[in-house]
């Protein structure tokens, strides 16, 4: 039987299955996936084949993972030998932010789109709390609305306790699968809970594998949205930031598209936008084709990256 994968803790997967049921899974034996030894060989997300196990029917044995059409993980792609795959098979990646009670910095949002771009997945920013932002905060609105759906970034602005703007945003999660995430406290896990009440995987009839960690919240976990076709959204509780940890110097122009778009134009092929002469990347910032916010968290990034590693 095939299923997907809903929850994956490294000993053991929850698998909803072609018939609609969830099964407690195992592995069979070891594999490797795509070559590549992860510590977390099955994923949140993952397609994979299993058989029923004898002595009981919620009891099922993972035989075979079908082929990722991407994934996201806690390193950088280049660097495939110390995979943590956070989850696989997404449409696209949605950042919950705030900007007050908390303010979600900009070079925050800006390292989760550039990951999101170095896994080659569509990002979106729902911003929340509309409803405690003053003036200040409205002008920091406008100006991100001007920045990041030029960039490709679709932005939205929802209060989740008031139900504004909810609306639309549940749109984009039609027909898709999404991984949630977001800095502590911008609402995440209120937005989930309002808009995927029912899928909440602790009620289901999973009481019957008592002391098997069902209750923890430190693993990503998928739930459908009801009223929604095939809507999926992957929560990844405690996974702050991810993706970045180990990316080379060079590879981090590629993930902002707008400097992507202009490498070429560099005088020197190694160029690294900071202060060689004939950066193209540095007039277009100076002539405000770059918007100075995204290079400023350009090089945050870059002042997080080891020397070494380039
Ligand atoms: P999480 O850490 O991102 O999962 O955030 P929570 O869902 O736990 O929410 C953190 C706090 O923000 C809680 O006290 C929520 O009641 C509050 N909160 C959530 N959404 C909104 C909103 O739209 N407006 C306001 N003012 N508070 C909100
Ligand atoms: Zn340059």
């Amino acid at each position: 039987m095939k299923g997907l994968v809903y929850k994956s803790t490294g000993s053991w997967y929850l698998v909803k299955a072609d018939d609609g049921k969830l099964y407690e899974a195992r592995l069979k034996g070891i594999f490797k996936i795509d070559g590549i030894t992860s510590t977390n060989p099955i994923a949140v997300g993952d397609q994979v084949e299993m058989e029923l196990s004898a002595e009981g029917e919620a009891d099922a044995m993972i035989t075979e993972i079908f082929p990722r059409h991407n994934y996201i993980a806690r390193s950088s792609p280049h660097h495939i030998k110390h995979h943590h795959i956070v989850a696989a098979n997404l449409d696209q990646a949605v950042l919950f932010a705030s900007l007050k009670n908390p303010k979600t910095s900009l070079g925050f949002i800006d390292r989760f789109l550039a990951t999101a771009e170095a896994f080659h997945i569509p990002a979106i920013i729902i911003f929340n709390k509309a409803d405690i932002y003053h003036e200040k905060e409205k002008q920091q609105y406008k100006r991100i609305e001007k920045m990041y759906p030029s960039l490709g970034y679709p932005v939205f602005l929802v209060s989740v306790s008031m139900q504004t703007g909810m609306k639309e945003v549940e749109k984009i999660f039609d027909h898709k699968t999404t991984l949630i995430s977001g800095n502590s406290g911008v609402g995440k896990s209120s937005f989930i809970n309002l808009i995927a009440p029912s899928m909440n995987l602790k009620t289901m009839e999973v009481s019957q594998w008592s002391g098997k960690g069902m209750h923890t919240t430190t693993f990503a976990e998928m739930h459908d949205i009801p009223g929604l076709q095939a809507a999926r959204i992957i929560d990844t509780p405690g996974l702050r930031e991810f993706g970045m940890a180990d990316m080379d110097k060079q590879e981090i122009s590629h993930y902002f598209p707008e400097m992507r778009d202009r490498l070429n134009d560099c005088r020197f092929n190694n160029c690294l936008h900071i202060d060689e002469p004939g950066c193209a990347i540095k007039a277009a910032v100076e002539n405000e084709e770059i918007f100075m916010e995204r290079y400023i968290s350009y090089l945050k990034i870059m002042d997080t990256i080891k020397e070494s590693e380039y």
